[in-house]
């Protein structure tokens, strides 16, 4: 809004100059010459008042996108939906930086953010101990890789992109991007790597039950909202305030987008076409 010109100093001859610039505020103007005439002091709080109320109104009604209506409180551009920043329902993610990462296999070719990885070592443990056989078959992923897992298999399938999706997060929106997600399997039973008969397992019935002590959770159920596929076998760490704002902020705001730098991290960790997302 324009400044209301001081009272003292609004002689009556300035306000057809101002006005006449536009012929619409014009015609307005003479509407209202005879209050202007007769009121006095009151007239000159009434010009100060139309000045006030019609100097902005052919700016927004000649170009709605100029950026004096963008100063105009009170409007703002209405924030984009959670859906509306998903990806074929898979929300985006940022790559856990190298350093963040530790190795849960011996060979160190798996690997996870430190803290999730010292949970999911104790609950492996935990788990062996009562007779249970968890492996690891994926970890951390970087973006690079997805890139070959999602669009070389894509095409070597001839799969359309919503289908690959269904099976595999477009590179930038996995959950094996942070560093909290893995893929398991039972050790005694391989045939059910990554397939929806892990559930049938021991290594699966046994994480339903104690995986939430090591703040462990399965990522897509059955009938997930995200409209993803079964997989039993894919887990999140959600046992820090990071992993819990990862996971439940991309959700509620789609936040987390932005990739980070490090994307010169390639350890080909997971070359299995079929795992996970
Ligand atoms: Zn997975």
């Amino acid at each position: 809004m324009p400044e209301k010109p001081p009272k003292s100093a609004l002689p009556i001859d300035d306000i057809p100059e101002a006005l006449r610039d536009t012929p619409y505020l014009g015609r307005r103007q003479r509407q209202w010459q005879p209050i202007l005439l007769f009121g006095g002091l009151l007239g000159l709080g009434a010009i100060a008042l139309i000045i006030g109320i019609l100097v902005p109104r052919p700016v927004s009604e000649s170009d709605a996108s100029t950026p004096v209506q963008n100063q105009i409180p009170g409007i703002q551009t209405p924030s984009a939906t959670p859906e509306a920043n998903t990806l074929f329902g898979h929300f985006p993610y940022q790559e856990a930086p190298q350093s963040e990462l530790e190795a849960i296999t011996a060979d160190g070719r798996l690997k996870m953010r430190k803290t999730a990885a010292r949970q999911y070592i104790a609950m492996v443990a935990a788990a062996r101990a009562s007779g249970v056989i968890i492996v690891p078959i994926s970890g951390f992923r970087s973006i690079t890789e997805q890139q070959h897992l999602y669009f070389d298999t894509k095409a070597q399938r001839g799969q359309s992109a919503a289908e690959r999706a269904k099976v595999s997060a477009p590179p930038g929106h996995s959950e094996h991007h942070t560093g909290y997600a893995i893929d398991v399997g039972d050790g005694r039973v391989p045939a059910t790597n990554l397939s929806p008969n892990f559930e049938k397992t021991a290594a699966f019935k046994w994480l339903q039950k104690n995986a939430p002590y090591y703040s462990f959770e399965i990522s897509f159920p059955r009938n997930n909202p995200q409209g993803v596929s079964y997989e039993p076998w894919h887990w999140r760490y959600v046992g820090d305030r990071d992993s819990l704002e990862t996971f439940y902020k991309a959700k509620q705001f789609g936040g987390g987008a932005q990739p980070s730098g490090d994307r010169s991290v390639v350890s080909p960790t997971n070359p299995n076409p079929n795992t996970s997302p």
